[in-house]
């Protein structure tokens, strides 16, 4: 959501006619895009402030702009934290931006933040990526997961109109865009905020996003399995250009915690879920998110992390260690896991995580997968690199551009990628 918020304040500041400099000391205006959902970006933040700050002291005509989470999350410190900051606001706000930039910043006095009314889906973007899209189809999250951040500074969740979702799919396709992923902190429980006349659920959208000539994969993320209903099951099953890939956080595999959590699911209802999607849509990947350290998580908690972990195989996770966030529920809980405990734990989840997607990527060999080019292979000049519908990257030889649909035959594998060379080319 991060990179898609920095996509639209990017398109707004050309739309005012401001272009990327080289580096920070030759820009007129420097925009920190934050998170704040651990406590390490905002560490990193302090230090890039820091920088900033001795520019400014420089060139006290360059504009310093704070927005998203940290900032929203900081509201009412961050111009005694940070004096030197012309500019804040939340990632409700980013569609003020412009106004309060070309406002001239600090002369006209500190922007202030706004609040979570405006769709930053609206405004221009500046696309990292000519042949995939991402698609914002809600902002703000419902849930109370004890550990999160992500409710107190993007506020309650608001649904953008199916007919706005479809549109910008449609432009982007025409575009040249192939590959969208639809966007929302709790992608798959869009719609029940709508109008009545509008109502409508994720299945439905995933319809008639799947519809749209010229896309021809669908991704999105990230869904919470309490809200993977059945006409979502179905319509992942029935949508040729939805991807065999599903992102599904579990955050843990003890109940006792998941409870504590407040998920709102626990670890059989998670796993009946694993065997749905599975049933439905052959060949899935499953990616996941995982949390070590909860308050009062035990050892034989942890335990039943990892068993999770070894009973669905994930073909990739994103591992946390847990980090207060100040105002959560969790915050406040008792029993904190001390941080060498935190570490070790983090350690050999990691390690079994590595093994199983390694073991899982190995499966690939010999298969022959479609592969959208997103250009050259970062690690060698030689290869192009691309994505399966699975959602790997592949590092490939062949003759293809940026943009083709190529059929790779997979002959080697590690724990994140795969390598091939071109088969046949699909569609140009
Ligand atoms: N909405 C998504 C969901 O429900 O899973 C993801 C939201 S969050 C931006 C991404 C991930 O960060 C979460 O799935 C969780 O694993 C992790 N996370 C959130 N708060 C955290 C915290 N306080 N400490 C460690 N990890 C955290
Ligand atoms: Fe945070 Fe996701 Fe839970 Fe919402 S559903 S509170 S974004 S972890």
């Amino acid at each position: 959501m991060n990179a898609h918020d920095s996509e639209r304040i990017k398109g707004m500041l050309e739309s005012l006619g401001l272009g990327e400099a080289t580096a920070p000391e030759e820009a007129d205006v420097v925009v920190f895009n934050t998170c704040t959902i651990r406590e390490k970006p905002d560490t990193r933040l302090a230090a890039y402030l820091g920088n900033a700050g001795a520019l400014k002291r420089e060139r006290p005509d360059m504009v310093v702009a704070v927005g998203g989470c940290y900032a929203e999350a900081q509201r009412e410190r961050i111009f005694q934290l940070y004096p030197f900051v012309d500019v804040a606001f939340g990632p409700g706000s980013i569609p003020h931006l412009g106004d309060w930039i070309a406002a001239g910043g600090f002369a006209v006095g500190r922007g202030r933040f706004g609040t979570h009314e405006h769709f930053a889906a609206d405004l221009p973007m500046h696309g990292e990526r000519r042949f995939q899209a991402w698609v914002q189809v809600s902002m703000g999250c419902n849930s109370a997961c004890a550990y999160c951040i992500v409710p107190a500074v993007r506020g309650r969740e608001q649904s953008r109109r199916p007919g706005e979702i479809v549109a910008e799919a449609t432009r982007l396709a025409e575009s040249g865009v192939r590959e969208i992923t639809l966007l929302g902190q709790n992608v798959n429980s869009w719609g029940r905020d709508l109008l009545p006349d509008l109502r409508t659920e994720f299945g439905e959208l995933l319809r008639a996003c799947d519809a749209v000539p010229g896309v021809e994969r669908i991704r999105f993320t990230s869904p919470h399995p309490k809200d993977f209903r059945a006409p979502v099951v179905a319509a992942m099953r029935e949508c040729a250009s939805v991807c065999e890939h599903v992102h599904l956080p579990a955050q843990s595999g003890s109940s006792r915690i998941l409870k504590s959590m407040r998920r709102t699911y626990d670890r059989s209802r998670y796993l009946q879920l694993v065997d749905t999607l599975r049933d439905a849509v052959p060949d899935l990947a499953l990616g996941t998110d995982l949390i070590v350290g909860f308050p009062g998580e035990t050892d034989d908690d942890f335990e039943a992390t990892l068993s999770l972990v070894g009973e669905v195989r994930f073909d990739s996770a994103f591992t946390f260690i847990y980090s207060p966030r100040a105002g959560t529920e969790a915050a406040s809980l008792p029993n904190p896991v001390p941080e060498a405990v935190k570490h070790e734990r983090l350690e050999s989840l990691v390690e079994l995580v590595q093994r199983i997607a390694a073991a899982r990527n190995a499966e690939r060999v010999g298969r022959v997968e479609e592969v959208l080019v997103e250009g050259p292979s970062r690690t060698d000049a030689a290869l192009l690199r691309g994505r399966t519908r699975r959602n790997t990257t592949v590092n490939f030889a062949g003759p293809a551009v940026a943009g083709d649909l190529v059929e790779v035959l997979i002959e080697e594998s590690t724990s994140t990628t795969l390598r091939g060379r071109v088969a046949t080319l699909v569609a140009v």
